[in-house]
């Protein structure tokens, strides 16, 4: 079997592992090559191990590097299609009290222990002390998650997280160009321009042009970075939006959203259409409840929609990093906001959404705890 075979059939847990080991025989072997005595080799390899083989943990941007569009994927620096596992926060806007999750611990923590390897950080735009009425706040409380998440080796997607951007087009441009002049060098860095249209908003004539202008804006100072675009529907409807597709850029995705317990196989019977025509789909934010993040967990519309998640190597964001009190929240409340969660203080989403991050991209039970 060849050797990336066993890397892709295993856990990324254990390719880590593998890391280690690696590493560990390699300084092992270097020991024993300069010391005298057999006690004095074990002592060497001992001290020299665990240091180097924590400065080459294989971190997810590490491994992955610069994304790309490729067709139907994304692809990583050698062009392979990557498929990624992500968490996101809930709204940078404090109408809800989430905001508290916007620290370094936190991501340090879900980069750690969850074993994420892409965090989205939501941007509020309107609602609830959002970005429109205090943007030196929510963009503070953003850039800590950007530099977090760079810190860590994740990937990290910057969500503007509006239902009406078209309708202040001025703010996000100028926004995206601040972002791609301090990020772009990064290859972490993903922007998604709208998080969910409404059903009100048109395609062609609204979300399309606002899309366009904003790719525009980014693309004079990030030329490459992949570029989220929402679609209508609340970003279900990826058929309409990819029959009049954008052509200005290459390296755009078509941002899909779903909440398991609401959205079934209609939807993911669209979805896979849009695929096959060849275009790149983006789990920008989904959940495993109903679409208003409350509900209880839906397990057997949940493997069937993350069955179809990992057989087109597409990549996704759970929501939501949240003590809130419903069900799409990973805390129950009274959560710390940073980090350090055991399962008791794990929802039933949290609890079966960290066993699926941890050990993407293979399969897990989906079943309750
Ligand atoms: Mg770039």
């Amino acid at each position: 079997m060849h050797i990336m075979t066993v890397f892709h059939n295993r856990s990324f847990n254990r390719t880590r592992a593998f890391a280690r080991f690696t590493l560990g025989l390699c300084a092992g072997m270097m020991a024993i090559t300069s010391a005298v005595g057999e006690a004095r080799t074990k002592e060497k390899a001992d001290t020299v191990a665990p240091s180097t083989a924590a400065a080459i943990a294989v971190r997810p941007v590490d491994r992955h590097g610069q994304l790309r569009v490729k067709g139907r994927y994304v692809v990583d620096k050698t062009g392979k299609p990557v498929s990624l596992a992500g968490m996101s926060l809930f709204w940078s806007s404090t109408g809800w009290g989430q905001e508290k999750m916007f620290n370094a611990k936190a991501i340090k923590f879900l980069a750690e222990d969850w074993r994420v390897s892409m965090i989205r950080v939501p941007l509020g735009i309107e609602r609830d002390g959002g970005y429109l009425v205090d943007p030196e706040a929510n963009k503070k409380r953003v850039l800590t998650v950007i530099d977090a998440a760079i810190d860590n080796g994740l990937y990290v997607t910057i969500d503007w997280h509006s239902h009406h951007a078209e309708d202040t087009p001025d703010a996000a441009e100028a926004f995206f160009i601040e972002m791609a002049q301090k990020y772009g060098k990064y290859p972490h860095v993903i922007y998604n321009v709208y998080n969910e249209p409404l059903n009100t908003s048109d395609w062609s004539t609204a979300v399309k042009p606002y899309s366009e202008r904003i790719i525009r804006a980014i693309r004079k100072h990030d030329p490459d970075n992949i570029i989220v675009i929402g679609t209508p529907t609340w970003s279900q409807d990826v058929d309409i939006a990819t029959a009049d597709p954008i052509k200005i850029d290459p390296n755009i995705v078509y941002s899909l959203h779903f909440y398991a317990a609401k959205h079934k196989q209609e939807l993911r019977d669209r979805a896979q259409k849009t695929i096959d025509r060849g275009f790149p789909l983006w789990i920008d934010e989904m959940g495993t409840v109903l679409h208003t993040a409350d509900g209880d967990v839906d397990y057997e519309e949940t493997r069937k929609w993350l069955d179809l998640v990992r057989k087109n190597k597409l990549s996704f964001n759970n929501w939501a990093v949240s003590d809130k009190a419903e069900g799409a929240s990973i805390l129950k409340p009274g959560g710390s906001p940073t980090g350090g969660w055991t399962d008791k203080d794990l929802t039933p989403s949290g609890l079966l959404m960290r066993d699926v991050v941890r050990n993407w991209p293979n399969p897990v039970p989906i079943k309750p705890r």
